[in-house]
């Protein structure tokens, strides 16, 4: 549930400061501490779960909720029409470097595809 340990368990309790510019029930956004576009945020759930590897604890409502904030931030940040990217790193490979489950959504340039 919480982890006394994770930074962002503390960040979405309100122990360590952040610029958080969402939050709802189950989950709480603010902008990343080093950003890689114009518009960089990381949206958690409220609930400590280490990544999507961890998907016993994975629960529909949860899911469901993280999407639908998604959705709204992109329309309250002005990156809704120009379009964004939602991404989640799940082990070594993919860089994950804080282990409670993230969302990164980025946006306010063009992105690359295929990702680095
Ligand atoms: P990952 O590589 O695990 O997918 O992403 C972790 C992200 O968290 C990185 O983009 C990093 O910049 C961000 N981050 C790490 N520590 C903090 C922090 O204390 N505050 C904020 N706002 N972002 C952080
Ligand atoms: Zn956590």
């Amino acid at each position: 549930m919480f982890d006394k340990n994770c930074i962002f368990c503390r960040i979405a309790a309100g122990e360590i400061n952040a610029a958080k510019i969402y939050e709802d029930e189950h989950c709480v956004a603010f902008r990343d501490i080093n950003p890689q576009a114009p518009v960089h945020l990381l949206l958690v759930p409220r609930t400590h779960i280490t990544s999507v590897d961890e998907h016993s604890k994975l629960e529909a409502e949860s899911l469901a909720a993280l999407l639908r904030a998604s959705a709204h931030i992109a329309q309250q940040e002005g990156i809704k029409e120009s379009g964004y990217r939602i991404v989640i790193n799940s082990g070594a490979d993919a860089g994950q470097t804080v282990f409670h489950l993230h969302l990164h959504i980025l946006g306010g340039r063009t992105m690359n595809w295929p990702p680095g």
